[in-house]
């Protein structure tokens, strides 16, 4: 029920956690961490506290990485487990995503992946849409950006999603339907959250993501935000927060 993300100069993993011990007030019932530090993709996820998720790391995982996405998950579709803990990944283990909301029409989607040759892990909604996005990059030869808004605009339901490919670490997709998503802009760095709480010790500015928007965000980039339906772009509206 919350999401973080990170990317930019900084190591991302103490941010992200930080970030998640913010959003915990949402109520979840477990948490995870993907990080990709240019050569492996460091992630753990567990049923439970983001504490636990915090020992895991402490104890079995490296935490080095400039870009990172958490998610804190109240479970929708899927028991509470550590499989069905985000981050899921795409078949091919490029494409890492987290989600809050639902896929409501996931189990048809499901089915002309399987058909296709996917698998699945976990039961969740959120494993099918990262492979419905992998699937339209290897069929469209798209960029990670448009696949993500090809796909969703399959979907029915709501969202606040983050995406990276670990082929291009300098880029993270986010797109919100019914869900909050906050990004915030640093100096060459950006951070996305459920709500400004997780950066607002970095930065002051910030783009709430309107419903039925998506962003493709770069290191050393503008950040670019459209409308999912229609592919039109939008002048991203930079609020200076008080708090
Ligand atoms: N529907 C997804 C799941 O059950 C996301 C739930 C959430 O919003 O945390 O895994």
């Amino acid at each position: 029920c919350g999401i973080v993300g990170y990317i930019g100069h900084r190591e991302a993993y103490p941010i992200v956690l930080n970030g998640l011990k913010r959003l915990e007030y949402r109520g979840y019932d477990s948490a995870g961490i993907a990080l990709y530090d240019g050569t492996d993709l460091n992630f753990n996820k567990t049923k439970g506290k983001v504490a636990d998720l915090e020992k895991k790391f402490e104890t079995e995982t490296n935490t080095k990485g400039c870009i990172g996405i958490g998610h804190t998950r109240w479970a929708t579709h899927g028991v509470p487990n550590d499989v069905n803990s985000h981050p899921h990944f795409s078949n091919s283990g490029d494409l890492v995503i987290i989600h809050n909301g639902i896929i409501e029409n996931y189990e048809p989607l499901k089915q002309e992946l399987t058909n296709r040759g996917f698998t699945f892990k976990s039961d969740t909604d959120t494993e099918v849409l990262v492979n419905l996005i992998e699937d339209v990059m290897n069929n469209e030869k798209v960029k990670l950006g448009k696949a993500v808004q090809i796909a969703l605009n399959q979907t029915i339901g709501a969202y606040a999603i983050a995406v990276f490919d670990r082929n291009k670490p300098n880029e993270i997709v986010v797109a919100r339907l019914g869900s909050p998503l906050a990004i915030g802009i640093g100096e060459d760095e950006f951070f996305i959250a459920s709500d400004a709480s997780p950066f607002l010790e970095f930065t002051k500015d910030a783009v709430y993501l309107e419903d039925g928007e998506m962003a493709v965000i770069r290191t050393h980039k503008e950040m670019k935000i459209r409308k999912i339906n229609d592919d039109s772009l939008v002048d991203p509206y930079v609020q200076k927060l008080q708090m």
